[in-house]
């Protein structure tokens, strides 16, 4: 019998999972992906020696990548070598307050103990509920695929709701533990991955801080790109086929399905379609009758951070620095209003500098240091040549000052990235990089739903549906809509 045909749109993290997930049902699966390359926003370059991962650089939730590999038989190290950073990063608090995140618990606790007494204690319990929300948060709640009220509505989804602490918020959680600032700003970090402030974080993500502590901080020996490639591999072996070089640039509709997918390289069709690429850039294609939500309904949707970035090739050693490095020596409660209550550009940011050459020398020729700046910004803002390097300046500053060293007469490699980078890449809506905020009002049913209402075999996957931003989550939705798909189509 002629096997049924899936196309998917995109070849990132979301794409290439739930391509692999429906070759490996037995259907036939394309994807088509307009850049050179797979990975998405985890693309990789390579320039005079140096390796850049263009996106992610942490690697979190070890387990969620196991699972993956393990669903077709596979093992993460048949693609690629762990190796658990320790310190899993450095704080910068101000140039004489640096904090080293012990990977070891009880280093960890008396680091905690001796900055706050009583604190080791109160990381114990804050951890242990924190467990608990993992567990229930990574082996239930996100696997939903959040398409029905009902799915949530089981009296233990209900006590579970509750004790997952739904409807807090994760800043009032986090005080009832601790209340040293600078204990307040590590517990913190972590959620900042969702793309939002504390204040607007149900308290349930404090998933993210078990995650972090006690499942630890891992890299890829070779580099995150490295994740593509097994995955891409992976979805080779199971059949699929990637068209690079494929734009989608419209749909043909009929009688309420799609029938195939118009590329630059042709028209491919379908028994049903899966969408990774930008939710928003979707909609667009398909026309005011087929999207699920108009204009007004995006412009009020609270977007994680865009932002501006570095790759940095530098000939010699940097001192001081660690493998991830976030620079808090500044106010927070500024440069987040800049971020998402007056959307400007930053007075005075906050920054991150990942230097994956302090672990792995394959990135960097040798006595180099490959240096990733990373500043959040808003999205949606004016992305000038002349603001790129207004920043550049800024951190040069901060950083030779914190190195101690001179570091702009060693660049030998420069390139800077922001919103008109994400748009041309990756049609970014509002030149998004993380997708949309996990505030409690874009949680689950309340998140851009995976099915399109108008076309029944038309589905979406990816940072922008559920369950939302991040490489782990990725992997899932791309899992979670495969599902739907075989649903329909079996
Ligand atoms: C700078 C940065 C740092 C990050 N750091 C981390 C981190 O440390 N850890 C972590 O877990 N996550 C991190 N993230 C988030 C993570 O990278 C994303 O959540 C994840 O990669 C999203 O995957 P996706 O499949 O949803 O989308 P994407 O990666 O955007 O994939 C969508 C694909 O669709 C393609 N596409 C778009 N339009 C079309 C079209 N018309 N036709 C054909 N193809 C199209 C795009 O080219 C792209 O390949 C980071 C993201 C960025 C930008």
């Amino acid at each position: 019998m002629k096997k049924k045909k899936v196309i998917v749109i995109g070849a990132g993290f979301s794409g290439l999972s739930t391509a692999t997930e429906l070759a490996d049902k037995g259907y036939e699966v394309m994807i088509v992906e307009k850049n050179e390359q797979a990975g998405g926003r985890a693309r990789v370059f390579k320039e005079q020696g140096f390796t850049f991962d263009m996106g992610p650089s942490w690697y979190w939730m070890p387990d969620i990548f196991d699972n993956y590999f393990a669903r077709f038989g596979k093992k993460t190290s048949d693609y690629y070598t762990l190796k658990r950073l320790d310190p899993s990063y450095s704080v910068i608090l101000s140039d004489s307050e640096v904090v080293d995140m012990p990977a070891d618990y009880d280093a960890l606790r008396n680091l905690f103990e001796s900055i706050e007494p009583g604190a080791a204690n109160a990381l114990d319990r804050f951890l242990e509920q924190a467990a608990y929300k993992y567990k229930v948060g990574i082996q239930e709640f996100v696997w939903k695929p959040s398409v029905k009220i009902t799915e949530f509505l089981s009296l233990r989804i209900l006590v579970d709701a509750l004790r997952m602490d739904v409807f807090s918020s994760f800043y009032s959680h986090v005080r009832k533990f601790f209340k040293s600032d600078t204990l307040l700003k590590l517990m913190e970090f972590p959620i900042l991955f969702l793309g939002a402030i504390s204040q607007n974080t149900p308290a349930m993500y404090s998933l993210m801080n078990y995650a972090e502590i006690k499942l630890g901080t891992w890299y890829p020996m070779g580099g995150m790109h490295l994740i593509v490639k097994g995955m891409v591999d992976l979805a080779l072996s199971k059949g699929v086929q990637i068209e690079y070089h494929a734009e989608v640039n419209g749909f043909a509709i009929e009688g309420g399905k799609v029938k195939g997918v118009k590329t630059s390289k042709g028209v491919f069709e379908a028994d049903a379609v899966v969408a990774s690429a930008d939710y928003h850039h979707v909609e667009t294609l398909l026309g005011e009758a087929h999207r699920n939500y108009d204009e007004a309904y995006w412009d009020k949707r609270v977007m994680a951070p865009s932002s501006l970035l570095f790759y940095l090739g530098i000939n010699k050693r940097l001192p001081r620095l660690k493998h991830h490095n976030l620079f808090f020596d500044r106010d927070f409660s500024i440069h987040s209003h800049e971020i998402y209550t007056d959307p400007s550009w930053p007075s005075d940011p906050l920054f991150y500098a990942s230097t994956p050459s302090v672990t792995d020398p394959s990135v960097a020729p040798d006595g180099c240091e490959n240096l990733f700046l990373l500043i959040p910004v808003a999205p949606n803002l004016e992305d000038t040549e002349a603001v790129r390097e207004q920043y550049f300046e800024q951190l040069m500053d901060r950083l030779e000052l914190y190195c101690g060293v001179s570091i702009r007469d060693a660049i030998v490699y420069k390139r800077s990235y922001a919103h008109q980078d994400f748009i041309g890449d990756y049609h970014a809506f509002k030149g998004n990089a993380y997708g949309l905020a996990n505030t409690l009002m874009q949680t689950a049913i309340l998140k851009p739903s995976l099915k399109n209402r108008h076309l029944k075999n038309m589905f979406y996957t990816g940072q922008l549906t559920v369950p939302g931003p991040g490489v782990p989550p990725s992997l899932i939705s791309g899992i979670v809509v495969a599902k739907e798909v075989d649903k329909l189509l079996k």
